[in-house]
């Protein structure tokens, strides 16, 4: 039997808010525990929450973003439940309606196809607290600085057909948020997070399986390896004849495997009803054509420009719009070096290749955009050959110049093209390689072009990689044809 895998997300998004979204707390990350939380994230008797009018501005960003309704009004229910880092004894959440309606996210597959996955909504919340369960001897500490941080929960439909496909998606709401500077993206703080619901069915057949929903995933990596195990589970279940429960899962990275948290029948009645004390939301026209206005280029536009105006290939377009360090860093060497084709090979070859080696990211690169954008002009416009240009990049790299032209200065890396200088070490080699030449002379015509590589060799490290390899290249091949 042939199955089909199913797939919804609900991404978690941290906004980028500097207080909290009910209170004047702080929310920056790594504080001492307990330090940043209020009476009001609290929940102490006589509070009021007052919202904060820039996550508001964030979450309807979003939505501007993805083409989704914007509701003229929308409203704070409280999510009742009992949890220790939850002081308040409910959430405050959008149930009914949110502030985000329908939209849709393009996602890009690794071979460049692209495809809509449906966005059902997305409402604002706040966070919950964490609890500690080292360093207590027992038993469990709670820190709440992260109550009442601003969360913007994305809820897809199920739209996505594969584990690469819900990787895609997340990196595509990465990438967004990321750009419209509403979240720092962080996924290792928790700065993202989803939870992902994963059901089979078998090919063909219209009605959707019974999902599971796995909690709280936080890298793109442990959402595929959580995906992979539970298809598998999943499927190796209904073909023993058994059946697929609804309930919430954990993923466990060490184990590379998920495991049951609870069941539908032990789920919480959450007792939804509107919070009394916040006024529902309220946008005009005016309110969402300000920030529609103001919304900056967004990872597709940029593709779709880098695509057709730069004439890169799909592929570079999309590698280089993905995140906006990317997009910003690849602009700038384009703008120094006037050549966007060349600035896309170095910055995915050379830099990238570089970046990878030491773990870094892009933004922590020693070599700067301005300078790669100098150096590959140098490449462009014939100062040096591609050899010696790697020699430059790593010594950029290495700090040991303040630009390209001082490094090929001090280094005595300028490309050799004058004709004279060139033949004069040609000569020097073939009257230092008689035995070549000789195997040379004798061999069949067809067979020469590969033997003179040893003599481009020869005359490539007299020159210190210096020489023009092209003119190296022709002005051997007429010499060493004249002894024929
Ligand atoms: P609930 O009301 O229980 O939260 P929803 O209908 O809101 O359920 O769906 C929650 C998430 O689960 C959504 O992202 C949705 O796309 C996804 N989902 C729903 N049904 C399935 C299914 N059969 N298989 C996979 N994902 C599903
Ligand atoms: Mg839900």
């Amino acid at each position: 039997m042939q199955w089909e895998t199913v797939i919804g997300l609900e991404v978690h998004v941290q906004l980028a808010t500097r207080s909290k979204i009910f209170s004047g707390a702080s929310t920056a990350f790594g504080a001492e525990p307990n330090t940043q939380a209020c009476a009001v994230d609290l929940g102490l008797p006589g509070v009021l929450p007052v919202l904060n009018e820039a996550a508001v501005a964030m979450a309807v960003k979003f939505g501007l973003a993805i083409h989704a309704e914007i509701p003229e009004v929308s409203v704070f229910d409280r999510k009742n439940y009992f949890y220790p880092d939850l002081p308040k004894g409910y959430q405050t959440s959008q149930m009914y309606q949110p502030i985000v309606g329908a939209g849709e996210v393009e996602i890009t597959l690794e071979d460049g196809t692209t495809k809509p996955i449906r966005v059902h909504h997305a409402h604002l919340e706040e966070d919950a607290g964490k609890s500690l369960h080292e360093d207590f001897h027992g038993m469990t500490g709670v820190d709440l600085n992260r109550a009442g941080t601003p969360l913007l929960e994305i809820v897809s439909e199920p739209d996505m057909r594969s584990a690469k496909e819900a990787a895609a998606y997340l990196k595509a709401i990465h990438s967004i948020v990321t750009y419209l500077g509403i979240s720092d993206g962080n996924m290792a703080e928790g700065s993202m997070r989803c939870d992902v619901n994963v059901s089979v069915r078998p090919k063909g057949q219209e009605a959707f399986g019974t999902r599971a929903e796995i909690k709280n995933v936080n890298s793109f990596r442990f959402v595929e390896r959580a995906i992979a195990f539970e298809v598998e589970r999943q499927i190796e279940l209904l073909e023993d004849g058994g059946k697929v429960v609804q309930e919430t899962r954990l993923f466990d990275p060490e184990r590379d495997e998920t495991r049951s948290m609870r069941t539908k029948e032990e789920a919480n009645d959450y007792r939804y009803f509107p919070c009394p004390d916040l006024l529902p939301v309220v946008l005009d026209k005016a309110y969402i054509d300000h920030l529609r206005d103001n919304l900056p280029e967004l990872p597709a536009e940029k593709r779709a420009r880098f695509e057709n105006e730069l004439g890169l290939s799909a592929y570079d377009a999309s590698v280089l719009s993905a995140t906006r360090e990317m997009a910003d860093y690849f602009e700038e060497v384009k703008d120094v070096c006037r050549d966007a084709k060349q600035a896309a090979n170095w910055v995915q070859g050379e830099l990238a290749g570089a970046l990878n080696r030491e773990n870094l990211s892009i933004a922590n690169s020693p070599v700067s955009a301005r300078q790669l954008g100098e150096l590959v002009a140098r490449v462009i416009d014939d100062t040096i050959n591609g050899k010696a240009a790697k020699q430059v990049f790593q010594a950029l790299w290495n700090g040991q110049g303040a630009s390209a032209d001082d490094i090929i200065e001090a280094q005595g890396l300028k490309q050799v093209t004058d004709t004279g200088a060139i033949e004069a070490m040609i000569d020097q080699v073939i009257a230092d390689s008689p035995a070549q030449v000789a195997q040379y002379r004798d061999a069949e015509p067809d067979k020469r072009g590969k033997m003179i590589g040893y003599f481009v060799g020869q005359v490539m490290k007299a020159s210190r990689g210096t020489a023009n390899p092209q003119q190296v290249n022709e002005l051997l091949r007429q010499k060493l044809d004249a002894l024929c």
